[in-house]
Order: C-alpha cells, then sequence, then structure tokens
C-alpha cells in the first residue's frame, strides 16, 4: 500500500487513522466514506463528524480494506 496522507486541510502527514463515515442524508446506510487522519488530527476531524452524527468508526490504516 502506498503511504496514505492525512485528510485535513494542509497537513502532509501520514495517515495513521482512519475515520469511517457515512450521511444518511446522501449514503445508504451501509456505505462507508473515509477520511485517513495524523494522529494530531484524528480528534478534531472525529469531532467534526460526531457532531452530524456521520462518524461510524475509526480504524487504524494498517486496518482498512484494499479497496477504499
Ligand atoms: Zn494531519
Amino acid at each position: 500500500m502506498s503511504e496514505l496522507m492525512c485528510s485535513a486541510k494542509g497537513c502532509r502527514e501520514v495517515a495513521e487513522w482512519a475515520l469511517r463515515w457515512n450521511n444518511p442524508k446522501l449514503h445508504t446506510a451501509d456505505r462507508r466514506k473515509t477520511w485517513l487522519a495524523c494522529d494530531a488530527h484524528r480528534t478534531h476531524l472525529e469531532n467534526f463528524l460526531s457532531a452530524r452524527s456521520f462518524l461510524r468508526e475509526t480504524v487504524s490504516v494498517a486496518d482498512l480494506p484494499d479497496d477504499t
């Protein structure tokens, strides 16, 4: 797998976390979008998604399926 970068704006850190989320207005219930986060941005991005009730789970990037 190539190196994955944090999804936070302007951040170039290597991602360590994958935030799996779903917007019920746009996505079917079993669909998952993925945001990648470095350690520093994990909480920030989790809070953003949690505030909108979009966050479903956070996993290590090592545990991500290859097709995402
Ligand atoms: Zn970051």
